[in-house]
């Protein structure tokens, strides 16, 4: 039994359910239920609200979940070798979970929220981590359906999406991120603490809506920070060039000569606005 739940110990999950880990589903599975409490705590509070787990896995995360106040939680898996395990978990906690097999690429949030506010928890499948953000930042309202992402990723892309002008992090993920998010690195979590480790550390971080931030068409934006960043060494004026170059940024006052990695979210937004 777990310190959490009496349920059974996730590795005796695993090997009940046959669930040895897929490396094409980025299946790195957290056995160590401090470690998914402490993800947990920091996604609460639950009340009133939905929570939607993506890749619960043999269910480490998904119980840290219901066991700090997840009344409605959604969870999406793409594997279905992992059903079982997770339907055993919701006859653990009768009526509170909704097991939809499916790839979370597809889902529709504002039908998984069920008219309440969003929490999106999460240990993402690393190879599909930075498009499910893209996904869910990118959408056509805002503010959007969710009011916090609770999220692990690499560390080096949790680095990129919290990343600042002139760091060395910055580029396209950090300027989409900032435009319409305020995302912290919340901890680092070890390579160990996985099943089996992956290469690279990872970190857990926060990413909540701005409320108003600047308006500005996102496939323009994607065009520019794709352009820009693409030649990050070059000045402006030559990167820019298949989207307006020198006249563009003379006309909205950036000097042409600035490189990529010094400009502001919101002047990304500018030069969008005017291509
Ligand atoms: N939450 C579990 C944990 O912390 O131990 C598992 C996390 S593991 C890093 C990622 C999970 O996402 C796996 O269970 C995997 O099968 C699932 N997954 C991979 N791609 C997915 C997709 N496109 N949609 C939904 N789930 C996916």
């Amino acid at each position: 039994m777990s310190p959490i739940d009496d349920l059974p110990p996730l590795r005796d999950v695993i090997a009940a359910h046959d669930l040895a880990p897929r490396k094409q589903l980025g299946q790195n599975f957290l056995l160590d239920l401090n470690l998914t409490s402490k993800i947990a705590r920091q996604a609460a509070p639950f009340e009133d609200c939905t929570v939607l787990e993506v890749g619960p896995g043999p269910g480490g995360l998904t119980r840290a979940l219901l066991a700090s106040g997840a009344r409605r939680l959604v969870v999406v898996e793409k594997d279905p070798r992992c059903i079982p395990a997770i339907e055993e978990i919701s006859a653990h906690y009768p009526s509170r979970v909704d097991i939809r097999n499916l790839d979370a690429l597809q889902i529709d949030l504002a039908e998984i929220a069920g008219g309440k506010r969003l929490k999106i928890v999460a240990n993402l499948p690393y190879n599909v981590g930075t498009q499910l953000l893209l996904n869910w930042i990118a959408v056509p309202a805002w503010p959007p359906v969710w009011d916090s992402l609770t999220l692990m990723f690499q560390k080096e892309v949790a680095e990129r999406i919290v990343a600042q002008p002139r760091g060395d992090h910055y580029g396209r993920l950090g300027v989409l991120a900032g435009w319409r998010t305020e995302a912290k690195i919340l901890f680092d979590v070890p390579r160990e603490a996985f099943t089996p480790p992956p290469k690279v550390m990872s970190s857990v971080v926060r990413i909540v809506p701005k409320p108003a931030p600047l308006a500005a068409d996102l496939s323009k934006l994607e065009t520019v920070t794709a352009a820009a960043f693409g030649q990050r060494r070059k000045m402006l004026r030559q990167s820019l060039k298949p989207v307006g170059g020198e006249q563009l940024l003379e006309r909205i006052g950036i000097d042409p000569q600035r490189r990529a990695e010094t400009l502001s979210v919101e002047e990304f937004v500018q030069i969008a606005n005017a291509i």
